[in-house]
């Protein structure tokens, strides 16, 4: 099994022991211990889409220096209790389905997922991606409020964004 190495900058952490969440825009020791440049999360995906078990799917998650330095760790300190959180706890962002997520009303709707699929993939590989997706969470959330207040614009979007899936499966399983 081939595995992908994903970076992600936006995410989270959640202690196993008061619950306590760090994100990674707000929270302490999400630097690089080295040379103090932000720290990025990395998890691999396999190249068929699917790990063997959930646990390597879990032991593939670790903070990284996003300058590249070749610093990385797979525990953050929970800055209310203390407890090491290891990167089994670790968890990329959901951010960027907030607009499918308030068109479909489900999370796990299999479009919110594949648009997930793509952002973490295709996305997050390139630096026009990961520009789109800074831009994206700092202006996702007022579209998805302004989608909110307009039911039938939900109805118009969610064709789109079914379409959009279409493509990213098509591309995702060529035959
Ligand atoms: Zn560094
Ligand atoms: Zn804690």
């Amino acid at each position: 099994m081939s595995v992908t190495q994903i970076q992600m900058q936006e995410w989270k952490a959640i202690c196993p022991k008061c619950s306590h969440i760090q994100y990674s825009e707000k929270d302490n020791n999400t630097f690089c211990g080295n040379c103090n440049a932000p720290a990025i999360m990395t998890y691999g995906k396999p190249s068929n889409g699917r790990w063997t078990s959930d646990e390597a799917r879990r032991s593939w998650r670790q903070l990284q220096c996003s300058k590249g330095c070749g610093w990385d760790c797979n525990s953050v300190k929970c800055s209310k209790c203390g407890t090491t959180i290891k990167g089994d706890y670790f968890q990329g962002s959901t951010k960027w389905c907030f607009v499918a997520t308030a068109c479909f009303e489900d999370e796990d709707h299999p479009t919110v997922e594949t648009l997930r699929y793509f952002r973490d993939t295709t996305l997050s590989a390139s630096h026009l991606g990961r520009k789109f997706i800074a831009f994206y969470y700092v202006n996702g959330p007022k579209i998805a409020n302004f989608v909110n207040r307009l039911p039938f614009l939900k109805q118009m979007i969610k064709p789109i964004l079914n379409l959009m899936a279409k493509q990213i499966e098509k591309k995702k399983n060529p035959s």
